[in-house]
């Protein structure tokens, strides 16, 4: 035992603290039979407790407000470094992170934390759903060129079986005559052919000629691989929840003006920023400092419950150890981005104190017997709420597995868009016949529907008479003449 420790027997250190979840904690307010260090808990608490039972002192723990710093203006030092500077406390404890401005006003320990800064933000909000998401799986780009595919391909089937002498035909070949020929790969059918095998449905329509069963095998080909893949990420797309989130990165707050973001009032955090020569932190400085109203926060509890109630236009800077700990125990919160940098919390004592050396072995020894570990584990996952968020994540497996019409009622609107132009279609078809069999017809187009309609109504059969174009016949006054027995 040095002759440090052996002075540091039984000793009453003075330890000053600033409340800051979880490390030092009010066990409750109201309690007013709660007196001296009964009233803390937390796991600076349990550490410091663990320091002073390794080196036989004692300690009160005194409340104080504000980490501190030094200003760089005035050179006036505030908060806990304060106190420390004027010898009024033997200890700083809390979550107070070692910087080069406090190192050079008063005295740090072996670091027991390491830690960087982070983004604490609200999680990505659900893409609504899009009626036309069946779309997704392909890009737009993609849906062009198969639509280009498709009439490409169409158009050379159609060109390659005029070509090819085996796609000519005789129409029917139980009659002599040979000197007529049919090639079945007219335009229309070419597209049919090919729309028939898009569809993974097929045609009746067959190539015979080498040439357009190779046009016909590798369009084949093309449409097994793109409707795989469709049909794969479709699956993916519809089941997955798709999230966006405005921000991925320091860097993309910084470009950014609608969401605001801040950092602790008086922390080594919003220190960081302002001491930054990195462009991207000194533009997020520069808007942290000019926001009005005021984007810097009391306390960090006021921090989450900003980000909470801000609707994704709040983003709270904060030390990665306690953004572990608020996403533990907030759901609906998340860390956006990585670390912007990295370094420790430390024990703060009096400039030239005698006990520095003695308290960083203390603490050397509690890292290494894994005690440290220990009341990380305590504090953040087991007290207040730890682990809670998973819990939730496991008792509401995945309910995207079912789709609704909201994600397929696209394909709904297109058949009935298809459906709708069909009928016209066929109407259009019907009127062109109708004029073409009998251009003289007095009848009108409802008219003629109507009976068409009435036939189908009475009749099963799948067959009708045949109609032919009505002879155009110009009746002269002796066609008119009725013939006399006579004559006849
Ligand atoms: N650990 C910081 C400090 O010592 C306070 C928290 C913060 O600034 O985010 O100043």
């Amino acid at each position: 035992m040095t002759e440090i420790e052996r002075s540091l027997r039984n000793k009453t250190l003075v330890v000053i603290t600033t409340v800051n979840e979880p490390y030092v904690m009010l066990v409750n307010e109201s309690d007013p039979s709660l007196t001296g260090n009964a009233r803390f808990e937390g796991f600076c608490i349990d550490l410091v407790n663990a320091i002073a039972e390794l080196r036989h002192f004692r300690v009160r723990f005194v409340e104080c407000g504000g980490y501190g710093g030094i200003d760089p203006v005035t050179g006036e030092a505030s908060g806990m470094v304060k106190e420390l500077m004027e010898q009024k406390a033997d200890m700083a404890v809390t979550d107070l992170t070692i910087t080069y401005e406090r190192e050079q006003v008063v005295d740090f320990t072996m670091p027991w934390m390491n830690l960087g800064i982070g983004i604490l933000y609200t999680l990505p909000q659900k893409e609504p759903p899009q009626l036309f998401s069946f779309l997704a799986p392909l890009s737009l780009e993609v849906w062009l060129y198969m639509a280009a595919a498709y009439l490409g391909v169409s158009v050379l089937l159609f060109v390659v079986a005029r070509f090819s002498p085996y796609e000519w035909d005789v129409p029917q070949p139980c009659r002599d005559q040979q000197d007529v020929l049919e090639n079945q790969f007219s335009l229309a059918n070419s597209l049919w052919f090919t729309i028939g095998s898009l569809m993974q449905q097929g045609s009746e329509i067959a190539p015979k000629a080498l040439s357009t069963r190779m046009i016909a095998g590798l369009w084949w080909f093309f449409t097994l691989i793109m409707i795989s893949s469709y049909t794969a990420n479709l699956a993916a797309f519809l089941t997955v929840e798709r999230m966006v989130s405005p921000i991925e990165s320091a860097e993309d707050l910084s470009k950014q003006t609608e969401i605001k973001y801040g950092a602790l009032v008086s922390g080594s955090t919003k220190n960081f920023f302002r001491d930054s020569k990195i462009a991207a932190y000194q533009r997020m400085w520069a808007f942290m400092k000019s926001a009005r109203p005021s984007v810097f926060i009391n306390k960090s509890s006021e921090g989450v419950e900003r980000v909470k109630r801000s609707n994704g236009l709040y983003a709270y800077l904060m030390e990665s150890p306690q953004l572990e700990y608020v996403l533990e125990r907030n759901c609906e919160l998340q860390q956006v981005g990585g670390l912007l940098d990295t370094k420790s919390y430390g024990i703060a004592l009096p400039p030239g104190s005698p006990y520095t050396s003695s308290i960083s072995n203390a603490i050397l020894i509690l890292q290494e017997n894994g005690t440290l570990h220990a009341l990380k584990t305590k504090w953040w996952k087991e007290r207040k709420g730890g682990g809670m968020c998973k819990r939730r994540a496991k008792k509401s497996p995945s309910s995207a597995s079912e789709l609704g019409l909201d994600q397929v009622g696209g394909v709904f609107v297109v058949l009935l868009a298809g459906m709708a132009a069909a009928c016209a279609v066929a109407i259009a078809e019907f009127a062109w016949r109708a004029r073409r069999l009998d251009p003289t017809t007095q009848v009108s187009l409802l008219g003629e529907m109507a009976r068409e309609l009435q036939f189908m109504l009475r009749s099963r059969s799948s067959t009708k008479p045949a109609r032919h174009r009505r002879p155009h016949i110009i009746l002269t006054s002796t066609d008119l003449t009725v013939p006399s027995p006579s004559t006849s």
